[in-house]
C-alpha cells in the first residue's frame, strides 16, 4: 500500500484522463462514513484512503505491512472520484454532532462580523483605493495614490471556485508558498481534536457562503483580527488578518 508513485495515469469513464488513487473497497461502495489517511503533501495529493474497518488491521501493526495489506481490499480509483467520493463523506456528521459543529460555525460567523465591525472602524478598509497582497512578504497592503495607508499580516486561508463549486483549504494548496499555509494547519488539527470533517478534508463542494463559515473557523481558532475577501477569476481567496497597523 505504498505510494511512492509519482501521479501514475489512468482513464476514468466518467472524467477522461486523470490520476490514480488507491482506496478500499468499502470507501467506493460507501463514502459517508470517515476516511482514514494521510494528508496531502506536495508529493501526493490524494494520499491512499482506507475506512474505520480497515483501520482495525491499520492499527494492530502500526503500519501497512504483509501481515495487514493482504486483509484490505485495494481499489484504482481516478483522482477526480477520490475528490467527489471524500468530499460526500461530510454528510456522515448527523444529529447532536452535526448541530454542534453547526452551533460551532454560527457561533465563528457572529464572532467574524463584530471583529469585521471594529476592522472597519478602525482602518476603513473599503475606502482605500486598492490593495495588494504578497507571498513572499505575507502582507496586504492598502494604498491611495501609491502610498500605503494599511498594512496586514496575512496566512492564506483557502479558496473558494465558482467553476467547480469547491472549498479548498490552503494546506493542501501546494501553489502556495509554505509561509502562507503552514499556521493554518492549527485549524485542521482543531478539526481531528474535535472530529469536524470539514476542517480535515482539503477538498469539498461548497457554496461561498461555506467559504465565509470556513474563514470564520480559522479566525477563531487563530485568534485573527479578521478575514479579507480577495476576489478573483472564477472565484476567491480567503485572507487571514494576523496584525494590522497604520503604515
Ligand atoms: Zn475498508
Ligand atoms: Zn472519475
Amino acid at each position: 500500500m505504498s505510494m511512492d508513485e509519482e501521479f501514475d495515469e489512468l482513464t476514468c469513464a466518467q472524467h477522461g484522463k486523470v490520476y490514480t488513487t488507491y482506496v478500499c473497497e468499502h470507501l467506493i461502495s460507501d463514502p459517508v462514513q470517515k476516511w482514514h489517511s494521510d494528508y496531502p503533501d506536495a508529493e501526493n495529493h490524494w494520499p491512499d484512503a482506507w475506512c474505520e474497518a480497515c483501520n482495525a488491521h491499520y492499527q494492530a501493526e502500526g503500519e501497512w505491512n504483509e501481515h495487514n495489506e493482504d486483509l484490505v481490499p485495494i481499489n484504482l480509483l481516478c483522482h477526480v472520484c477520490y475528490e467527489e467520493l471524500r468530499s460526500a463523506s461530510l454528510a456522515r456528521l448527523t444529529g447532536a454532532d452535526y448541530d454542534a459543529w453547526d452551533n460551532f460555525v454560527d457561533a465563528c460567523f457572529k464572532e467574524l462580523q463584530d471583529k469585521s465591525g471594529l476592522l472597519n472602524q478602525e482602518f476603513s478598509l473599503g475606502s482605500h483605493q486598492r490593495y495588494d497582497w504578497d507571498q513572499e512578504t505575507g502582507e496586504l497592503v492598502f494604498s491611495n495614490d501609491g502610498v500605503p495607508a494599511v498594512i496586514a499580516k496575512i496566512d492564506f486561508i483557502g479558496s473558494y471556485s465558482s467553476k467547480t463549486n469547491t472549498w479548498l483549504w490552503s494546506w493542501a494548496n501546494f501553489h502556495l508558498l509554505e509561509g502562507m499555509r503552514v499556521r493554518v494547519a492549527a485549524v485542521r488539527d482543531y478539526g481531528e481534536s474535535h472530529d469536524y470533517p470539514w476542517l480535515t478534508t482539503s477538498k469539498w463542494e461548497a457554496e461561498e457562503g461555506d467559504a465565509w463559515d470556513m474563514a470564520a473557523v480559522a479566525a477563531h481558532v487563530l485568534q485573527a483580527k479578521g478575514v479579507y475577501r480577495s476576489p478573483r477569476e472564477g472565484g476567491a481567496g480567503f485572507l487571514l488578518i494576523r496584525e494590522i497597523s497604520r503604515a
